[in-house]
């Protein structure tokens, strides 16, 4: 069959095995309760699996097999070159595996499956391999001291690292946690979002099989409970969260309750996207505005879902945009022509829809406003695009849907004004054919990552991303990361 159409993946999608259990010290495992939670695909609405509903006693067990690992020096004893040759065997797993995690992850949050093989599953993959290849070539420093003194500063493994990750790229986002905690020499208990548990819970069996001896890498699937238990656990040295601002203000209050374990924050955003009157082709920059708004359905941290457009182009951009939004028609997200996919669940939906009907009240409908495909029993949106004034709810709060926010400016100072007057700094852009302007401009910004005519380039694993302000604190990606997932130690030699 050809693997170019709809029938390939349903017929995949019909013969599938889900594995819905934890994964706790090297097997699979279910709840002590015996609880389980639905699975349920946005595609639509059809139970999808029965997933372990983790509490107390699980998070305690894989915490616990987490430090056993930890202790015994199975993993964080290893040469680096060791550790750097089983991650890239299970990244040679989950690539061999692609097209298995990839349908996993669009029955599961609705992506389209053109997206989840060629960006989510591959992405993953890399980020692993990247820091496997990063991992023996990182050393420390012997530092300038008193001549009597060999004075060295080194790196080790934190301990036990809690990662808890949410629903719009469940395999990537997890693997920017991981992937660097587990090449510096940590354990990881991984507590993927309820939205979607499945692909973080099918490569934890790919882990063992590549060499990850058990206790290293657990899995506890659930909802808020088992993140707050990891959060208040006294026995997690590390959390990495990524997320809502809201919980991770919560997380911030449960790391000080409990033990000060670091707490790494990876939250929301609400980006402008800066279009000045000499952008140099607006074709590119209205397509590249569609995409950094309507691209996965709006599920994006980075999402530029504030417009911000010069008065004198604004009538000639807008016209691009309601073309370039016309590629993003909600489709079946099995079908490999899909383009835009399935929102994450009811709740999701019902969340966006409230955004829409908020902004009818408050600004003006240039585009879409409406649930379509009601008859497939799932959930999806149509590109929805609204001329808004700066200080209207849905240009300030993040929407995580396919609903952009058109906001006009006559001044580049009072573009940057109304760029940084947000609780958020995740990213930002900015469009000129002036050299000088662009880098103005992107001194100016208060975000995190600031893109110059473009919007979400940089696939690379090189550049580190987090945020300014409330979008977050510290940096996935890059070596930078290592930071998070280690200590720093002072070891001084008195010679004589
Ligand atoms: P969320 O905060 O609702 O949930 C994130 C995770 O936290 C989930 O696993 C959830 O089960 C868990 N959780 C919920 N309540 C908890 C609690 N009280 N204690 C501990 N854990 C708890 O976020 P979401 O809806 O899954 O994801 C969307 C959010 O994530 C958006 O705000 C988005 O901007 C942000 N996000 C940020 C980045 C980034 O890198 N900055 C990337 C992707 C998504």
């Amino acid at each position: 069959m050809d693997k170019n159409s709809l029938a390939y993946w349903q017929d995949k999608a019909a013969t599938l095995s889900i594995e819905g259990r934890a994964f706790i010290d090297g097997a699979y495992r279910d709840a002590q309760s015996g609880r389980t939670f639905d699975c349920v695909s946005p595609i639509d609405g059809k139970l999808l699996a029965k997933v372990a509903d983790s509490g107390a006693a699980d998070v305690d067990a894989a915490v616990a097999a987490a430090r056993r690992a930890f202790d015994a020096r199975v993993w964080s004893g290893l040469n680096p070159r060791k550790r750097k040759s089983v991650l890239l065997r299970w990244a040679k797993l989950m690539r061999e595996h692609r097209d298995e995690l990839s349908l996993l992850e669009t029955l599961d949050a609705g992506k389209p499956i053109a997206d989840t093989t060629s960006v989510d599953v591959p992405g993953a993959a890399y980020c692993v391999e990247w820091y496997a290849e990063a991992i023996d070539k990182v050393g420390g420093e012997v530092v300038p001291s008193d001549h009597h003194l060999v004075g060295l500063v080194t790196r080790e493994p934190i301990g036990v690292v809690a990662a808890v990750v949410p629903w719009n790229f469940p395999l990537l986002m997890a693997a920017w946690k991981f992937g660097p905690a587990l090449a510096a020499g940590n354990s990881v208990v991984l507590k993927p979002s309820e939205k979607s548990p499945l692909t973080a819970i099918r490569v934890a069996q790919l882990a063992l099989d590549a060499g990850i001896p058990a206790g290293v890498f657990n899995v506890v699937p659930g909802g808020g409970e088992p993140g707050k238990l990891l959060a208040l656990h006294a026995d997690v040295d590390c959390l990495a969260f990524t997320g809502s601002t809201n919980v991770g203000k919560l997380i911030m209050q449960y790391a000080g309750q409990s033990n000060l374990k670091r707490v790494w924050l990876e939250l929301g955003g609400k980006s402008p996207n800066i279009v000045l009157p000499d952008c140099p082709d607006l074709d590119r920059a209205a397509n590249a505005a569609a995409g950094a708004i309507f691209y996965n359905m709006g599920e994006m941290c980075t999402a530029g879902s504030r417009l911000l457009v010069h008065r004198d182009i604004k009538d000639a951009f807008l016209e691009r945009l309601a073309v370039a939004a016309r590629g993003y028609t909600p489709g079946n997200p099995l079908d490999p022509q899909t383009s835009m996919g399935a929102i994450v669940d009811q709740v999701q939906l019902d969340r966006v829809l409230g955004y829409i009907e908020a902004g009818r009240a408050e600004a003006k409908l240039l585009l879409g406003g409406s649930r379509v495909k009601q008859e497939s029993g799932g959930f999806y949106i149509e590109p929805t695009v609204f001329d808004v004034k700066p200080d209207a709810k849905i240009a300030r709060e993040e929407i995580f849907g396919p609903v952009l926010s058109v906001i006009t400016f006559d001044t580049v100072e009072e573009a940057v004004r109304i760029a940084n007057d947000s609780d958020y700094g995740l990213a930002a852009a900015v469009w000129t054919g002036n050299l000088t302007t662009a880098h103005e401009v992107a001194r100016s910004l208060r975000a995190g990552t600031v893109w110059v005519n473009c919007y979400d380039e940089g696939g690379d694993m090189n550049f580190p991303f987090g945020g300014y302000k409330q979008s977050g604190n510290g940096r996935d990606k890059s070596l930078h990361a290592l930071e998070k997932y280690t200590e720093l130690k002072s070891t001084l030699v008195r010679l004589r």
